[in-house]
């Protein structure tokens, strides 16, 4: 007989919606998780990255002041308290995790599991518990890649603990979450430099978004070095002293690494009892979220497809659907909004003009719509920031395909822009509603001309 009907490995987000859902159903329900509730998005990723891009939004916000009539007297940043105030609001939140599962019946195990056959998972204590299903949502850990004096660097895990707000930092990367930091260190008052090895910052993204985005940060005072990667990091008298591969030496008190993250998939027994890995090694699963065993799933991060917060805890939904509601339901991965908390912001769904030039050609192509304006909350301020507008539209149905947006309230605009794209709307559907004046996303329904046709 079976202990559970479910044990899910690991307390991230998907991994506790597919819990409580999964009991909610009236299934028995176990989960192991050997830190603390709530996985990388709740601990040590978005939500206090979040916090911390509107603490460092402030020193922009009282320069703004001023070309409003404001005059702001000194103002005085205290790391510390924003770091307490910060894990107070975890603590609250992992709370709230914790009891949700309590509440629904889930039994919870503070510590790590192994599978030991595809029925037995063992806890840290030595228990072995028989279940029915295994879900794993163990996400991924920060990975740096192997430089000399690589362990002198941090990485997003460490950076949410500094005990002090680095004056000189040194960031390594080009994605979310170098970007992201970019900004919020140099918000809060620190010199930063970020060395990326490409062209351009955020690849993949449109590349409206990129330049935008990277005019604004160095606009902003971050130090943006492209083509540039790290040789070494070593002790220096002043701090750490790092050497790029253009010869330039960089003194710094911290040096963030963020260079892509790996599935934590390893030392879990999963290889031994047959679940096979793709070859970064994240967990191979079909439509369904199914391993090569049949009664291990597996979801969010760990499964290396959309590596974000809301994809996992839709990965974990239709996984209950699934399995114990007896309606198979795959994980929808197309026209996924996401946003890019840097600053400026940047917000993006659906094709980039970059994707619409490649598949173009054949089809009929695209029209790119597109709006670059002072947005009326810097009109004041003497901020010479701009905002972007970019709208990618099929000519064959005039659908809109792809939204790119940076600018002040870019996320909360694509979360709804993104609905539009994708229940299909056409460019004349943008046009017919009527804008909401005066703000910027009107722009999105008044760009009467295509800029140009890819
Ligand atoms: P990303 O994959 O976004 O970016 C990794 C960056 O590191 C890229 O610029 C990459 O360069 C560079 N890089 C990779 N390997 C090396 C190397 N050996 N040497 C130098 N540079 C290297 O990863 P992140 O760590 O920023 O974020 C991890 C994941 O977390 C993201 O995939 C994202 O899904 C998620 N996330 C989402 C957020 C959000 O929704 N707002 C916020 C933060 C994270 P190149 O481009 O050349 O490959």
């Amino acid at each position: 007989m079976f202990d559970f009907d479910l044990f899910v490995i690991g307390g991230g987000s998907g991994g506790v919606r597919a819990a409580r859902i999964a009991a909610e159903t009236g299934a028995r329900v176990a989960l192991a998780e050997e830190f603390r509730m709530g996985g990388t998005c709740v601990i040590r990723g978005c939500v206090p990255k979040k916090l911390l891009v509107y603490a460092s939004s402030y020193s922009s916000a009282f320069e703004d002041a001023r070309g409003f009539g404001w005059s702001v007297g000194d103002s005085v940043f205290d790391w510390n308290a924003l770091i307490s105030a910060k894990d107070r609001e975890l603590e609250r939140l992992e709370e709230i995790y914790r009891s949700s599962l309590g509440n629904a019946g889930v039994e919870i195990f503070d510590c790590r599991a192994e599978v030991v056959d595809p029925h037995t998972v063992m806890l840290a204590t030595g228990d072995r518990l028989v279940t029915k299903h295994i879900l794993v949502a163990t996400g991924g850990s920060p990975f740096v890649p192997d430089i000399p004096g690589a362990g002198r660097a941090i990485t997003s895990n460490e950076v949410f603990h500094l005990d002090r707000l680095p004056s000189r930092s040194l960031i390594v990367g080009g994605g979310y979450i170098a970007c992201e930091f970019a900004g919020i260190l140099n918000g809060c008052g620190s010199t930063v430099t970020q060395l990326y090895r490409g062209e351009q910052i955020l690849r993949g993204f449109d590349g409206g978004i990129r330049q935008t985005v990277a005019d604004g940060m160095c606009n902003r005072g971050v130090r943006l070095c492209l083509e540039t990667n790290v040789v070494s990091i070593e002790n220096s008298d002043s701090g750490l002293l790092v050497t790029d591969s253009n010869g330039e030496k960089h003194h710094a008190d911290i040096v963030l690494y963020a260079t892509g993250r790996h599935p934590n998939s390893g030392g879990m027994g999963l290889g031994e009892i047959g679940v096979e890995f793709g070859p970064r090694g994240e967990i191979a699963v079909d439509a369904y979220s199914r391993t090569s065993v049949p009664s291990v799933y597996a979801i969010g991060d760990v499964t290396d497809r959309v590596n974000l917060t809301p994809v996992a805890i839709r990965e974990g939904v239709a996984f209950v659907r699934t399995i114990f509601e007896g309606v198979p339901t795959k994980p929808d991965h197309e026209i996924v909004p996401t946003a890019v908390f840097t600053q400026p912001e940047a917000g993006t769904v659906g094709l980039t003009e970059e994707q619409g030039a490649f598949n173009g050609s054949g089809s009929a192509g695209f029209d790119v719509y597109e709006s670059k304006f002072r947005p009326m909350s810097t009109a004041l301020s003497g901020s010479d920031e701009f905002m972007l507008m970019k709208l990618v539209v099929a000519k064959s149905t005039g659908k809109v395909m792809g939204c790119h947006i940076v600018g002040p309230g870019a996320a909360e605009m694509i979360q709804l822009a993104g609905i539009a794209v994708k229940m299909g709307a056409t460019k004349d559907d943008f046009d017919r509603t009527v804008a909401v004046h005066p703000t910027a996303a009107e722009e999105l329904v008044t760009m009467a001309r295509a800029a140009r046709s890819i």
